[in-house]
């Protein structure tokens, strides 16, 4: 496969478990890192390390070009009109945080938020906590019996709503969904539009542009990048209209002893320091995505999640849409009445990584009626041979149960 030649980019892949070769299918939760973004990270604390906006001196420059360097990487992968409208935040959970807090002037009593059943607990606690804060409505949009959002019930429910939070690729049923349309009915209401690009950013390509995207968070350590490191993408007349959420240090322009006036853009949301060397560390792991270009990283994800549902799918209960062409690269499934966790934990003598769990949609698992599953996700270093594993060691952990 083509993609085979990136696999020794990537020194931990090497690694052992339980003495087997490891196969990590994890990366929904966290991808691994290639050499070049460890290399990036490692140069700036070797060579450059300093903070970054404040002082004159040499190392402080060139950590604040590298860093704003990154900011621009950002801007680019995702089409943003300017780096104003990129904000470095922790992760995706910080972004959505960000996200619904910095709009609390702009929802009032009994106004509608409108999210969906299939989100993370990110995309759902924190417009349930400015709902709750604000006495606003909160209000759902269902998935239909393949994991398809129900297009109907969003085109009913979205012509009085305020805000639209949702997830462009679920981490559980894999759907990805048809954010362009969304956006575009959204738009028509007058709702501001705030997508979940946790699971797409890294596997395909995000045109916030194109797709007409108010908001849009994501995390760097699921794309290649290191942890601690993610993006609110906002336009950048919504972030000027935005309250900061987190207050001192390089978001303040003037302070006095009562009050204080913030920053320009982005940075009026940028508290404290920031995580230079993850940002560095990002921009690394967008100048390697970019060079293997996207289309390839989500043709390659259909490729090998066809093969899953596939191999995978005549033993196990897999949820979510049939098609691969509509999922994002993952499986989560169940396998006869055998609780995910000792899949999970049998897989690992094997040393195949799974999760196991709820994955963090407590919701979704509970409209589908079971209270865990197992999850195997895919990414660019991936093959068919391990999914051929995958089912190997699943067939094993049957035999052992029956
Ligand atoms: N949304 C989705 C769809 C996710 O899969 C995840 C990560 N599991 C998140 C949000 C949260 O990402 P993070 O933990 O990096 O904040």
């Amino acid at each position: 496969m083509s993609m085979q030649k990136y696999i020794k980019d990537f020194p931990i892949l090497k690694r052992k478990v339980n003495g087997k070769k490891l196969v990590y299918l994890d990366s929904a939760a966290t991808s691994q890192k290639p050499i070049q973004v460890i290399k990036a990270i490692t140069d700036f604390y070797m060579n450059h390390n300093a903070n970054i906006h404040r002082a004159l001196h040499t190392l402080s420059e060139e950590a604040t070009i590298a860093y704003e360097q990154a900011r621009e990487k950002v801007a680019a992968f995702i089409n943003a009109e300017s780096t104003e409208e990129i904000i470095f935040v922790r992760n995706t959970t910080e972004a959505l945080n960000f996200a619904s807090f910095g709009l609390r002037d702009m929802i009032k009593k009994d106004d509608k938020i409108l999210t969906t059943t299939m989100e993370h607990h990110s995309n759902l606690i924190p417009w349930q906590q400015l709902a709750k804060m604000k006495k606003a409505k909160l209000d759902f949009v269902d998935f239909d019996k393949n994991g398809y959002l129900d297009m109907k019930m969003f085109d009913k429910k979205v012509n009085d709503a305020k805000i639209v939070a949702v997830t462009q690729a679920s981490n559980v049923l894999g759907t990805i969904n048809p954010i362009k349309k969304i956006a575009e009915k959204a738009k028509q209401s007058g709702s501001i539009i705030v997508v979940d690009g946790a699971q797409s950013v890294p596997h395909m390509t995000v045109d916030v542009q194109e797709l007409q995207i108010d908001m849009l968070g994501f995390s760097g350590h699921k794309m290649l990048g290191p942890t601690g490191i993610g993006v609110l993408y906002a336009r950048k007349e919504l972030l000027e209209k935005m309250q900061p959420v987190l207050f001192g240090s390089d978001m303040i322009k003037y302070v006095s002893l009562s009050d204080a006036e913030w920053n320009d853009l982005p940075y009026k949301f940028e508290y404290g320091t920031s995580h230079i060397a993850g940002a560095i560390g990002l921009g690394a792991a967008i100048d390697y995505l970019t060079q293997i270009r996207m289309k390839e990283i989500r043709k390659h994800d259909i490729e090998l999640t066809r093969y899953a549902l596939k191999k995978v799918g005549k033993i196990a209960t897999i949820y979510g849409p049939k098609k691969a062409e509509d999922r994002s690269g993952l499986i989560a499934f169940n396998l006869a009445n055998i609780h995910p966790h000792d899949i999970a934990a049998i897989l690992n003598q094997d040393g195949i990584a799974i999760r196991s769990g709820h994955h963090c949609a407590m919701p979704l698992h509970e409209r589908l009626k079971i209270s865990a599953s197992a999850r195997a996700s895919f990414y660019l270093y991936n093959t068919k041979k391990e999914i051929d594993l995958l089912l190997k060691s699943l067939q094993r952990v049957k035999e052992i149960f029956s």
